[in-house]
């Protein structure tokens, strides 16, 4: 897993479309940092839409440390 890319996808269960903010929770971003994944690639809603994260911001700015508890 060094060095690989996920994609990542979240659809409404309501309507079927995509998240308009889809992203990975505090437990999943730790074990991505873990697996030693080096970027997420997050599908957005709208066509073509998609966040490119490079996990090396999520170790450099833990948002754990700053009191941001999302999950
Ligand atoms: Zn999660």
């Amino acid at each position: 897993m060094i060095d690989a890319t996920l994609y990542l996808t979240g659809v409404r269960k309501d309507t079927g479309e995509y998240e308009e903010n889809a992203d990975s929770c505090q437990l999943c971003k730790k074990m991505i940092i873990n697996a030693g994944i080096k970027n997420v690639i997050v599908r957005q809603k709208g066509n073509n839409k998609y966040n490119v994260i490079d996990v090396n911001d999520w170790i450099k700015n833990d948002e754990l440390l700053d009191g941001k508890i999302t999950y």
